[in-house]
């Protein structure tokens, strides 16, 4: 992409945004940011540093003029894509695209892209740890780290980058050409983003739209939505699934994940060492079996991380045993389908704290994993009259006020054997600043418990 003289405005002054703006001025391009908070949101030297760079910086709001006489828009992650100025700029026949849409432009990287309502991190990270055990020099990043546009700018280069990709990164990207593609599910979320479930489908599908022959997308045969796909273009596919079919390339057999490729007629992987628990993590590692395998990874290596792959902190982790409770911290468990897997994972009673900002969704598929295994539901945050409503004379349920007080009436409900499980099923924003640290708070307060 030629920017030299062309006018880019870039949208978000954050720290992807002014990533961006940086790299865009570097290559010749009339630059200005365009921020919808005031010049006081920060600091002097962020503004100066900017303007040296010959940086123009616009605060207090998008400005329609600046934005209609553009050749390209940036925007960042969170820029609403729907803003009235920004429709218009599209309908002039303007290019919008987002940061990792603009940093693929200049990356000749191979690369390995992650995608999904569900899993993303996990398999982001399992792939990355994988490559890097393989003796590749590897970037991982992207939705999840470091934003790809750092990739793109810096100096280091690896042998192929991983990168986890979000709906929305997707929407704001012109051709993009993995290597590998990874769609590990598609069920209903942002649908306080998106104007339908099928619009929300068309997105994640994106990624392997501009992919062609000796190109591969690893699809989950078990999701509706996927298993009813077929890519338009040449890539080749691998489909997973927890049962045999003749489609598939990998499924579960014997605590294992059976797979076949070309040259590897049924090879079997050991899940006895995995400490990932729960079925929806079964398919995300034989999502990563078939990645290893399309990038010709030694089986050994693939399962030698199998069997050293920790997780990552939030999902799923475990906590603390108190009097025989276990207490688990899945707070990424943001929508309603992580949190129903996250109570599937379970083969004891569960004592279930939910609840957070609500995202749109349907509560049913949470309430349906939950019978007979939630012994008591903990409710909280904004959406706890939504959740209760949905939970009313199906499983017995108790408000709380805030993370301490839930996890004290978890305890006091639990019994010996049980598990006491943070799933929101909501995101975090009414009450923390984000996931993590909302899976910090019940940390601290799990620690905190005094015997
Ligand atoms: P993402 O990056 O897509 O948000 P994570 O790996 O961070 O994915 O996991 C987010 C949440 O989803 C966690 O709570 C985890 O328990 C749950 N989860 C992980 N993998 C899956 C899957 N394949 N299907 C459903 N839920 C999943």
């Amino acid at each position: 992409m030629d920017v030299e003289n062309k006018k880019v405005v870039v949208m978000g002054m954050g720290k992807s945004g002014l990533s961006a703006a940086r790299w865009l001025a570097k290559k010749g391009a009339r630059v200005t940011v365009s921020e919808m908070k005031e010049e006081s949101a920060f600091s002097p030297e962020t503004i100066q540093q900017a303007r040296d760079r010959g940086i123009a910086v616009e605060t207090g709001g998008h400005r329609r003029d600046t934005l209609l006489a553009s050749d390209l828009i940036v925007v960042s992650p969170g820029v609403p894509l729907d803003l009235e100025p920004l429709a218009a700029a599209r309908n002039k026949g303007i290019s919008v695209i987002g940061e990792m849409g603009l940093a693929v432009q200049w990356m000749d990287t191979p690369m390995v892209a992650i995608t999904g309502t569900n899993g993303k991190s996990t398999v982001t990270a399992f792939v990355g740890a994988m490559l890097e055990a393989a003796g590749y020099s590897v970037f991982v990043g992207g939705n999840i780290g470091t934003p790809l546009m750092d990739y793109a700018a810096g100096e280091r280069k690896a042998d192929i980058a991983v990168v986890e990709v979000s709906s929305y990164q997707l929407d704001t990207m012109e051709e993009f050409r993995p290597l590998v593609s990874v769609v590990l599910n598609i069920s209903p979320d942002h649908l306080d983003r998106y104007p339908s479930y099928e619009a929300y489908a068309q997105s994640k599908l994106r990624i392997c739209r501009d992919q062609g022959e000796g190109e591969h997308t690893v699809l989950n045969d078990d999701d509706e939505a996927l298993g009813r796909f077929t890519p338009p273009s040449p890539v080749s596919v691998h489909r997973y699934g927890l049962e045999k079919r003749k489609n598939r390339q990998a499924y579960l057999e014997n605590h294992g994940i059976r797979a076949t490729w070309p040259g590897l007629p049924g090879h079997l992987f050991s899940l006895e060492k995995c400490s990932l628990a729960g079925r929806h993590n079964e398919e995300n590692i034989m999502a990563c079996v078939l990645t290893g395998l399309a990038l010709k990874t030694d089986p050994s290596v693939i399962q030698q991380t199998v069997d050293r792959f920790k997780g990552l902190p939030h999902r799923l982790e475990w906590v603390r045993q108190i009097r025989n409770v276990d207490f688990y911290n899945d707070s990424k468990a943001t929508n309603v389908d992580a949190a129903a897997r996250s109570v599937a994972s379970f083969g004891r009673p569960i004592i279930l704290i939910a609840g957070g900002r609500d995202k749109g969704g349907d509560y049913q598929p949470l309430v349906e994993a939950s019978r007979g295994k939630v012994r008591r539901a903990i409710l909280l945050g904004e959406a706890r009259d939504l959740l209760a409503r949905a939970f009313e004379g199906k499983i017995p349920y108790g408000i709380a006020v805030d993370m301490v007080d839930a996890v004290a009436q978890a305890f006091a409900a639990s019994e010996s054997g049980d598990v006491v499980l943070l799933a929101p099923a909501c995101s975090s924003f009414d009450m923390f600043t984000d996931y993590a640290h909302r899976g910090k708070v019940f940390r601290e307060t799990v620690h905190g418990i005094q015997i």
